[in-house]
């Protein structure tokens, strides 16, 4: 590892070290993340390190931006470093209790907003909401809608909470503690959601130790699919059934190669219909969408 340079510290060094250190490190975008990492340390932009290279560093800012960096170089992912990520054009808190959103999840909110939005009042319930990226989006983009969120993490409920309050939706998303759908039991809600929808662990468990060094830093229980990475699959098709209003729809990511076993799953289970499966920005099925076949 090399050592901090020592005084006069300026932005022109500390960008420069900071880049050669991820570089070295084989960080595959190195001048992007030093340059956001630096940019969160220092409390400043991108161009104000480039422009204002002479501009010198506190022994404090620099401590913390070898801190982010060093990390980063450990397998840190990037935005837990950062504590944010966008999604859906939305920025929200991430840290190691949950998991970081992924562009391709988008595509649920987008298909459940196409199912859901024409309704007047729709309910929606997200399962494993993790950071609440889904549930909050959703919220945002419906202005109508009263949207359920569980997740079995106290603690990624209490980021999922910030997150309904950084965007403001707390009084139309509930927030709610347990096991899948069992949360959602008491409430009245049988029968009436417009959709389900759920991006659940699907990793299957043996491959969990091959997973990406930054991925195995995320949370176990946000990746862990069981033996097949279905597991989640036979629990929700069976266990979101009643809550699903006659015609409504669940709207499940997969893992690659599994949307075929899904749609089975639900054909042998009975009580739904396919209603389409969409790929993703890689051309990969990512999305099932089941429709409740009660009418
Ligand atoms: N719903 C959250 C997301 O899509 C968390 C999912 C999970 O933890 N498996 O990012």
């Amino acid at each position: 590892m090399p050592t901090l340079t020592q005084e006069p510290m300026t932005y022109g060094i500390l960008a420069w070290e900071g880049l050669a250190l991820l570089s070295n490190a084989g960080i595959a975008n190195a001048a992007q993340e030093a340059r956001w990492l630096l940019e969160r340390a220092l409390q400043t932009t991108g161009l104000r390190l480039r422009v204002e290279s002479d501009r010198p560093v506190s022994e404090e800012h620099r401590n913390l931006a070898w801190s982010l960096l060093t990390r980063r170089v450990a397998g840190e992912p990037l935005q837990y470093l950062l504590g944010t990520q966008e999604f859906c054009g939305l920025e929200f808190e991430v840290g190691p209790a949950v998991l970081i959103p992924r562009p391709e999840t988008e595509l649920l909110v987008g298909e459940v907003r196409e199912i859901a939005g024409r309704e007047a009042a729709p309910l929606v319930a997200d399962i494993g909401t993790g950071s609440g990226c889904i549930a909050v989006a959703l919220a945002c983009a419906m202005p109508n809608a009263q949207v359920y969120a569980t997740d079995r993490s106290a603690e990624a409920l209490a980021v999922a909470r910030r997150n309904g309050g950084r965007h403001g939706v707390m009084e139309r998303v509930r927030f709610l503690e347990g096991d899948l759908l069992a949360p959602l039991a008491g409430l009245g809600l049988e029968g009436q959601l417009a959709a389900v929808v759920s991006n659940p662990p699907y990793i299957p468990a043996d491959d969990l130790p091959g997973l990406q060094r930054e991925v195995r830093r995320e949370p176990r229980a946000a990746l862990d699919g069981g033996p097949d990475g279905l597991a989640f699959y036979r629990r929700l098709l069976r266990e979101a059934k009643p809550y699903l209003a006659p015609g409504g729809t669940m709207v499940l990511e997969v893992g690659q190669g599994q949307a075929e076993s899904v749609c089975r799953m639900a054909e042998e289970s009975g009580g739904y219909g396919l209603c389409g499966v969409r790929r993703d920005g890689a051309d990969i099925e990512r999305v099932v969408c089941l429709q409740n076949d009660e009418c």
